[in-house]
């Protein structure tokens, strides 16, 4: 019965992100994701368990904090411990204990990233593949049909394609599962740029495909938007995006040299999607700085994933309301020696709450216990969860340009 098929369809298609609130002055909207294993109320930030676990966290300590998605790796979690392990446990959900909804990466900009030299880098340390550590892996070969690369775990020889990231994905049985793309660096050519986009767009195709006649309908793929730093081919993926059968839209790759140009290809990118599909949910791939969340939200951003919190915790480092010093105060720095203040004034994070100070953890991260950096991370994303939620509320309640001149003034995210 095709009709009623297609119906189910519609409904699912509508019901899938609905949109509560749009700002009057901006692209800001608040909205909730029903995805198969829960609600994410959006804008969210999103932790990343790169590997299957978010770094010193149990799954109940993310969920004590308010996060409602957390985010997997294809390319790691296809190296090892490799998808039919994972799958015997019932998708990575079950395997790594976490009842939520997970979106997956691609695998793409790991894959790519190895052969382009550094666009973590490039992107100064704003990289989806920042949680990776050392890899000795190596492209041996870029072609229409996929990658082949050298594994960093065993040596051996692997391939991965448009259809493998998502039989990977499935195994997985992520809520959201991205398309493979190619990650274009930075500093290549226009023309380099152009070709790769319009690659990326035929795997898109290739990846719909798969999951048409494969997938399972709860999961939800979303295309992603390339083209580098040029408007027109930005612009042009956006609408290349749109008119695929995919449910939500990622913009990802090198999205410039610095903060400026970044915050300019997100704005050319949402300005185009909110023309051509206002309706479908977008996630920004690996950004999520706090000037890059405030921006973002403004920029009609639904979801971000990034390494920084948790990464930045297990370096030291404090997530704090001081804009001029870019949110962070490094406690590992011998000028934290026996300080008695608290991480942050007036915090009402479990971690704050304690009464745990910035002596005890400049102590314990300088001598290697691992519960300093735990502290870190809970106290780095309960920041961000806050600031996340208050965000929300000014959408709502229609004060988000004022709210945002708060945080970028110095202001510390409310207690809720
Ligand atoms: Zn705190």
């Amino acid at each position: 019965m095709p009709s009623s098929v297609e119906r189910t369809e519609t409904t699912s298609f509508l019901l899938m992100f609905q949109i509560h609130t749009r700002a009057r002055d901006s692209r800001a909207r608040t909205g909730t994701l029903h995805l198969a294993h829960g609600e994410v109320q959006t804008p969210a930030f999103v932790p990343l368990a790169t590997r299957g676990s978010v770094k010193l966290l149990e799954p109940r300590d993310v969920l004590d904090l308010g996060y409602e998605m957390v985010l997997g790796n294809t390319f790691h979690l296809y190296l090892s411990p490799g998808p039919e392990l994972i799958d015997a446990h019932g998708g990575l959900g079950a395997f790594m204990r976490w009842p939520g909804p997970i979106i997956t990466d691609s695998g793409g900009f790991q894959v790519f990233s190895m052969g382009h030299g550094g666009v973590a880098d490039e992107i100064k340390g704003r990289g989806r593949g920042q949680e990776q550590g050392s890899s000795s892996s190596a492209i041996l070969s870029i072609g229409e049909e996929g990658v082949r690369f050298r594994s960093y775990i065993d040596g051996g020889e692997r391939f991965l394609a448009p259809e493998t990231s998502m039989a990977v994905q499935h195994a997985l049985r992520s809520d959201i599962a991205l398309v493979f793309d190619e990650c274009t660096p930075f500093h290549v050519t226009r023309d380099y740029t152009a070709r790769s986009t319009e690659r990326t767009h035929r795997w898109l195709e290739r990846c719909l495909d798969w999951h048409e006649q494969h997938g399972r309908a709860e999961q939800v793929v979303y295309g992603i938007v390339q083209g580098g730093v040029e408007p027109d081919l930005r612009i042009e993926s956006a609408e290349t995006v749109a008119a695929s059968r995919c449910r939500g839209v990622a913009i990802g790759g090198s999205l410039g040299q610095d903060k400026a140009q970044m915050h300019q290809v997100v704005d050319w990118t949402t300005a185009a999607l909110e023309r051509v599909t206002p309706e479908r949910p977008r996630h920004l791939l690996g950004i999520g700085d706090i000037d890059d969340l405030l921006v973002g939200v403004g920029l009609g951003i639904d979801t971000f994933d990034c390494a920084m919190p948790t990464r930045l915790a297990r370096h030291g480092v404090a997530v704090v309301p001081e804009p001029s010093q870019r949110w962070r105060v490094d406690l590992a720095k011998a000028r934290f020696r026996g300080s008695q203040e608290p991480i942050m004034e007036d915090c009402h994070c479990p971690v704050c709450r304690a009464g745990f100070t910035r002596g005890y953890i400049h102590y314990a991260v300088r001598a290697g216990e691992t519960t300093g950096r735990r502290l870190l991370t809970l106290h780095n994303l309960s920041f961000i969860q806050r600031l996340m939620s208050d965000l929300r509320q000014a959408i709502n309640s229609g004060s988000l340009n004022e709210t945002v001149a708060a945080f970028m003034s110095g202001a510390a995210p409310s207690w809720s």
